[in-house]
């Protein structure tokens, strides 16, 4: 039986950030992944300026940058209710929001994983692909029984990290059960090849007809589209014919360099999500942890996970570093931190997908008239502040029903 200081589940962005930080610290690591060869599972391509801070502070920065991330500049919100002209008129600086961060950062999810686990070897990490875990275990002898080449083995640690994802296994072991929100609206991404003529210093997000789309540039010539649409409509992409008329939804008035994107050509697969929040109060117990996505998830429409699982590592890897006594109540700083980050996303995320992935015509008469007060009063940008500043960037009334109301427009009851 081998043992470990940390056995890793998952060896996606969260366990291999942490695999890096814990092992580059003198921590003995073992990292178990389910997958051979990381694909495109139509993930998180793109780093907000607050979560590029976290990177840096894990010392991980020089590595993303290293391995072709692309910094974006200026954005630009493009709507139906408005001409291009004045949209653009209202391009927003990307370099404002962190200091020292030039704006947003981009890298492919499936590099940006294998990045992350190549690095985690060199320091020194045991990293296993194609594991199939049968079994972990939690409280007093933590650990693990899987499969690797064949082979059962078990292995044991001091503390069991699940970074497993959306359905993480050592979760279920812990018997942490994640609240969940009403999914809001259906929400598909792709990556889009041979795009040109659209800058790549440039993302925008626009809303048009039944269709609400963002688009995050990569470097030569990629870009990584999302598109929101309704719940009613989850069968709208499906089929052979699905992402190209995925793509055709790009080619709309209110933003014309949209064409060069619809007339890309599609780099990965389409997938579509019903986009909700989860969360727990609680994202650990006994010998066990949880971080990432497996500890629960923000909604991707404002594209936060990756910012939220590099906090995760860094306050957890900060706390792990603290001591060398490693005790279930040690976590709890990091749990009361996530509760009251993860309320504020949920929040912000909630106000955006109001604002942006509504479709009828109550919905264009909002967006109107936010984009009339908005221009005058830059108190209503504050929830944009937290998505791209960090939670902690706006004042605390941003998460009141009160400023929901004013940005929506509302009477409140
Ligand atoms: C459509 C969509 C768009 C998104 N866009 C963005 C964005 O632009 N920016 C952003 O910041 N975030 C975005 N996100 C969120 C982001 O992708 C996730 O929050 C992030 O990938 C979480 O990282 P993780 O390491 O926790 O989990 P994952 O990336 O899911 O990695 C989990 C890893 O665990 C492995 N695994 C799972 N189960 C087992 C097991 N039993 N045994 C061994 N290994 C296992 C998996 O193979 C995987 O490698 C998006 C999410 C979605 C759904």
């Amino acid at each position: 039986m081998e043992r470990y200081d940390l056995i890793i589940v998952g060896g996606g962005i969260g366990g291999s950030a942490l695999a890096v930080v814990a092992a580059r610290a003198g921590r003995s690591v073992l990292v178990l992944e389910r997958t051979e060869v990381f694909e495109d599972q139509v993930r998180g391509e793109w780093i907000s300026p607050w979560g590029v801070t976290e990177v840096a502070r894990v010392g991980l920065l020089d590595l993303l940058v290293g391995a072709g991330g692309h910094y974006l500049e200026c954005h630009v919100t493009y709507d139906e209710t408005r001409e291009p002209a004045e949209a653009e008129a209202r391009t927003l600086p990307l370099s404002i929001f962190a200091p020292g961060v030039p704006g947003p950062l981009c890298i492919g999810h499936p590099h940006h994983c294998q990045t992350l686990l190549d690095e985690a070897v060199r320091a020194g990490a045991r990293v296993l692909r194609s594991v199939d875990v049968h079994s972990v275990s939690v409280g007093e002898a933590p650990g693990a029984v899987f499969t690797h080449g064949g082979v059962r083995m078990e292995a044991r640690a001091r503390l069991l990290v699940g970074a497993d994802g959306r359905n993480s296994m050592v979760r279920e072991a812990c018997g942490i059960t994640l609240n969940a929100d009403r999914p809001h609206h259906m929400f598909g991404g792709l990556l889009v090849e041979g795009v040109e003529g659209w800058d790549d210093r440039k993302q925008a997000i626009g809303t048009e007809g039944d269709f609400a789309f963002l688009a995050f540039p990569q470097g030569d010539g990629r870009v990584r589209v999302y598109g929101s649409y309704s719940l009613e409509e989850r069968a709208r992409f499906a089929g052979p014919d699905g992402a190209r008329k995925f793509l055709n939804n790009f080619r709309v008035n209110c933003s014309p360099d949209n064409s060069a994107i619809a007339d890309g050509r599609p780099a990965g697969p389409l997938r579509s999500y019903a986009n909700n929040d989860t969360w727990t109060d609680t994202p650990y117990a006994p010998g066990a942890l949880l971080i990432g996505d497996a500890a629960g998830w923000n909604d991707p429409i404002i594209g936060l996970g990756l910012s939220i699982t590099y906090r995760d590592v860094r306050i957890v890897s900060e706390l792990l570093a603290g001591s060398d006594h490693w005790s279930t109540e040690m976590f709890a700083p990091y749990a009361e931190e996530r509760r009251e980050r993860m309320r504020r996303l949920r929040f912000v995320a909630s106000i955006t997908s109001t604002l942006d992935a509504e479709f009828d015509e109550a919905a264009r008469a909002r967006r109107r008239s936010y984009f009339d007060r908005s221009a005058n009063d830059m108190s209503l940008g504050a929830h944009a502040f937290a998505i791209m500043g960090g939670p902690e960037a706006a004042p605390p009334e941003t998460f009141t029903p009160a400023y929901r109301a004013r940005v929506l427009g509302e009477e409140i009851g």
